[in-house]
């Protein structure tokens, strides 16, 4: 079958036209994919920056349907649509995973990385770890919601935004533009979207952001939240700089939360005695469980939460990782395998 794999160098990607699948194990399922998007996680794998994975099937945003269920499968029937997200996989016994914190599990898989992914015709999957996509929800705007919409999501949920407070979004790209869309209209939030590229600014404002601050033109940009809105209840970062991070911390109010999504690798600056009198806590959030996936696909097939997304067909697989290399992409790219 043909897939988008990293290269035997381990150091980019290529397109093969002849990747074998293994038979199913009891407890599996074979998926053949529709979509699969690209995300800037898979550019860092293609690039052995977590390590050399070389022939490894890239791809944790894939959406396909059930074609062939093994032994011991109850919970999937054929013709079925479901994901292939990041959180590809746990142990399903450690601390975590039996205290509704999976996505830590020590043991688990991660789909495109350390387990084949959803970049190919078909995909092999734990069935008790795909989440079905509900009726009614564009099966290529799910697999933006498989892992961008659903890590804003869970984020959003640790801030433990209430109707009516204020949040702040660092970074208005792919990642905080579903983090706008699930706050002003799922937690019907107040929101203040912060980028520095005003087209995204403007995408911001388009899906409801009720303030949006450009980062370059605002000299002090938390000095201005603390105006707008007398400090934001809390704040996620979507963006990969550490100025956001340390501006997201001077953002809220006494009892705030800065939730990090964002990976940049640097420090951020955290002031002791403003984290102390402040009341200020610090908390990371990585992607999501299968019930918020399960929420956060639900959210968008109601039409709350509407992702932009492209398809760009298998062929230009390559193209489009040059392109998210260089930055030029706008909204999310989603590799379409229907044809
Ligand atoms: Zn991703
Ligand atoms: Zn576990």
């Amino acid at each position: 079958m043909k897939a988008v794999v990293v290269n035997a160098q381990g150091n980019g990607v290529e397109i093969t036209e002849n990747k074998e699948l293994r038979p199913l194990q009891t407890g599996e399922a074979l998926v053949e994919i529709e979509y699969c998007g690209v995300c800037h996680t898979d550019l860092h794998v293609a690039h052995g920056d977590f390590g050399k994975v070389p022939g490894r099937v890239l791809g944790h945003e894939g959406i396909g349907i059930v074609k062939e269920i093994a032994a011991g499968v109850t919970n999937l029937k054929i013709g079925d649509r479901v994901s292939v997200a990041w959180f590809f996989e746990g142990c399903g016994c450690c601390e975590y995973c039996t205290t509704g914190r999976e996505t830590l599990c020590r043991s688990v898989k991660n789909a495109g990385y350390s387990v084949d992914g959803g970049m190919a015709e078909q995909c092999i999957v734990r069935a008790d770890y795909a989440v079905k996509v509900p009726d009614g929800l564009d099966p290529a705007q799910a697999s933006s919601i498989t892992c961008a919409g659903v890590t804003t999501y869970k984020a959003i949920k640790e801030a433990q935004l209430q109707p009516g407070q204020w949040i702040v979004i660092y970074g208005a790209g792919g990642l905080g533009n579903l983090a706008v869309q699930y706050a002003k209209k799922v937690f019907n939030a107040h929101v203040v979207a912060v980028d520095i590229n005003p087209d995204k600014l403007a995408l911001a404002k388009e899906v409801g952001a009720d303030i949006i601050i450009n980062g370059k033109e605002i000299a002090d940009v938390p000095g201005l939240i603390q105006e707008k809105t007398g400090g934001a209840h809390s704040a996620v970062v979507t963006a990969v700089s550490k100025v956001a991070f340390n501006q997201a911390v001077d953002s809220v109010r006494a009892g705030g939360r800065v939730v990090a999504v964002g990976l940049p690798s640097e420090m951020m600056d955290l002031s002791i005695v403003k984290t102390v009198l402040d009341g200020i806590q610090v908390i990371g959030s990585l992607v999501g469980t299968r019930k918020d996936l399960e929420e956060a696909f639900q959210f968008g097939a109601e039409g709350l939460v509407v992702p932009v997304v492209q398809k760009r067909p298998l062929a230009d697989a390559v193209q489009v990782f040059d392109e998210m290399q260089a930055g030029t992409i706008q909204g999310r790219m989603v590799l379409d395998f229907t044809n």
